[in-house]
């Protein structure tokens, strides 16, 4: 684990994103003594365990580390950046009997432990490699413990631990920091589709996405024509309800883009996936010209000084909440989250306490709203929106970053 750049992040190290690896190369502990003791990756408690480097001891390179009785070897430090998968390569030392162990995780700096997986049969001279999925987003640390409790001895090497990449990630680049709901494509009412310029989960209830979420950065911008071709969309089954454009037709409300057309002119195709209907809500002329469309503006300013954005946008609904054409939901209010991080490419190991997260819910209603409004009169923190929602953005942000950061009402 190596130091973040940042500087005042609350007393809090930040671990920027990296394997971790340990091999017991460095340091020395010919006792089984509990003790510290510190290593390539950091400071370790060996507990009847030991660092061995004798020709029984199986390793790689000269050093393993060797653990006896119902020892323990523990990390005394924190990965911030939480744990995927994590490989461990264990033998029996010398002739000695087969036996078990287990890898323990704890998220509180080692105040309680939970095992990952289940334990590990032990046989033989020669390494075996174990491998745990752990899955778990912010502060972790690990600890090997050997189970069965008898003198039979076993070495420990070439420990690594990837970074939680999150849920989110694994379905598209548009969801890195998290998916805000469950979704699929067997859900009518939160349909999932993964389009190559944003995610949506589509409400066919009420014929309007429940939210909408997509990376923005330069890479998505160039100089192609808004190409207006407003339609349904033809990549859901036929059998979703959808709205058509006669229900908009007459309505009072514009057809308004949730991932937002001029964040999609790099090709004519990106562009024009924009304009399905499954990525609109009935939206007041006030709110999608005014207040919305220049904070669309503003973001999109923010990214082309080479930063990466991610934002979900969507409706707010109530059970009051009324209907065009023939049952479009309209909503009470837009929300839209959005979250700048330094550099392109970057993810939810980038994401800190320092890091800016912008959040408005505007009113859907032209009495409600005035177009020459000041987008930033509407900021609220993602906990209101949230609350509103019902849904639970940045889910795969570290939770302690994400308690700090949907607080806070964005304020530049
Ligand atoms: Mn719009
Ligand atoms: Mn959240």
């Amino acid at each position: 684990m190596s130091a973040g750049p940042e500087g005042d992040d609350g007393g809090l190290e930040i671990a920027t994103a990296s394997t971790l690896t340990e091999g017991f190369e460095t340091g020395t502990k010919t006792a089984y003594a509990a003790a510290d003791v510190t290593l390539a990756s950091g400071v370790w408690n060996m507990n009847d365990a030991l660092l061995g480097n004798l020709s029984s001891d199986v390793k790689t390179g000269t050093q393993a580390a060797r653990i006896r009785n119902s020892g323990r070897v523990t990390m005394r430090f924190d990965r911030s950046s939480g744990a995927g998968t994590v490989t461990i390569h264990h033998a029996s030392f010398g002739t000695d009997a087969s036996g078990t162990w287990g890898l323990f995780e704890s998220q509180n700096g080692g105040a309680t432990w939970t095992q990952v997986g289940t334990s590990k049969a032990t046989t033989g001279g020669s390494f075996s490699t174990a491998t745990f999925t752990v899955n778990l987003a912010g502060t972790i640390r690990f600890d090997i413990r050997k189970l069965d409790g008898g003198s039979n001895r076993i070495d420990f090497d070439d420990i690594t631990v990837t970074d939680f990449a999150g849920a989110g990630a694994a379905l598209s680049v548009h969801t890195t920091l998290g998916i805000p709901a469950p979704t699929s494509t067997g859900d009518p009412s939160a349909f999932l589709s993964v389009k190559s310029g944003y995610v949506i989960s589509y409400n066919s209830g009420r014929k309007v996405p429940n939210w909408v979420s997509w990376e923005l950065n330069t890479s998505y911008l160039g100089a192609i024509d808004r190409q207006d071709d407003f339609r349904p969309d033809d990549t859901l089954p036929p059998t979703l309800p959808q709205a058509q454009l006669s229900d908009y037709s007459g309505s009072g409300f514009d057809r308004g883009h949730m991932c937002p057309s001029a964040d999609r002119t790099l090709t004519t195709a990106s562009n024009s996936q924009t304009f399905y209907l499954t990525n609109m809500v009935p939206q007041s002329a006030h709110n999608n010209r005014g207040p919305w469309a220049r904070m669309e503006s503003d973001l999109r300013v923010i990214a082309g000084t080479g930063k990466e954005l991610f934002i979900i946008a969507g409706g707010v609904f109530t059970g009051s909440s009324g209907t065009i054409g023939s049952g479009v939901s309209v909503p009470d209010k837009t929300f839209k989250v959005a979250v700048v991080l330094d550099a392109v490419g970057q993810g939810t190991a980038n994401v800190t306490t320092s890091t800016r997260v912008i959040g408005v819910m505007m009113p859907n209603s032209d009495a409600l709203i005035s177009q020459s409004a000041d987008w930033r009169d509407f900021r609220v923190s993602v906990d209101a929106i949230e609350a509103a929602t019902g849904d639970d953005f940045l889910s795969d942000v570290d939770p302690a970053v994400q308690a700090v950061i949907e607080s806070r009402v964005d304020n530049l």
